[in-house]
């Protein structure tokens, strides 16, 4: 027994949960204590589902979204979507809540961050190569930039949009519809369209 009062394990377990997001240590806890009471099956087919995680999702090679087993994601891969328009986004949840309104009808680039000089997070830290190249193909009329409206969020789209009109890439942003400091991702359908349709010059 640890400090704690639980076997190590349990502790261990704990540990792990608190690394989630928007779980504290009370809900860690309910969370290990839950999942103690399972059948033994229940837990084996958990640790298989997370272990294998890494091989079944795996990014697309065209934008950095989840996708399955090697291949493009499904946006990527459908004939109807306009590549020549490209949404930057920091992450895949972003484009889970920008699809729900219905409303895009390009691509995205998820870049996987966010440039942050103070803590040392520069171009090679993010998906950021593959966005200049395919930029430099020119392919890409238009780059959508909807990335969150902190310094780092600022300085990765003053990034990307100079590279893209260096290139004569019209650049515009998802309109200010979003409260200030919004994260994107909590934005609803309604919220994403207005940004949208209403984009700006960048
Ligand atoms: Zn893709």
């Amino acid at each position: 027994m640890s400090k704690s009062g639980y076997p190590q394990a349990v502790d261990e377990l704990i540990d792990l949960f608190k690394t989630l997001p928007s779980v504290g240590k009370r809900s860690a806890e309910r969370m290990a204590l839950a999942m103690l009471k399972w059948q033994p099956e229940k837990m084996n087919a958990l640790g298989e589902l997370i272990s294998s995680l890494p091989i079944r999702v795996t990014p697309c090679p065209e934008c950095g979204n989840f996708a399955e087993d090697g291949l493009k994601c499904t946006i990527c891969a459908s004939p109807l979507r306009d590549t020549s328009t490209v949404c930057v986004v920091e992450d895949p949840a972003q484009i889970r809540t920008i699809e729900a309104s219905a409303l895009y009808k390009g691509v995205y680039h998820v870049l996987g961050g966010k440039l942050s000089p103070l803590s040392g997070k520069g171009v090679d830290d993010i998906n950021m190569s593959s966005l200049v190249s395919k930029i430099a193909e020119g392919r890409v009329m238009e780059i959508i930039l909807a990335l969150s409206p902190d310094v780092e969020g600022q300085a990765t789209a003053v990034y990307v949009g100079n590279i893209a009109q260096q290139q004569g890439v019209k650049v515009t942003r998802l309109a200010q519809g979003l409260p200030a400091g919004a994260d994107i991702s909590y934005a609803d359908s309604a919220t994403i369209a207005v940004a949208l349709n209403g984009r700006t010059d960048f």
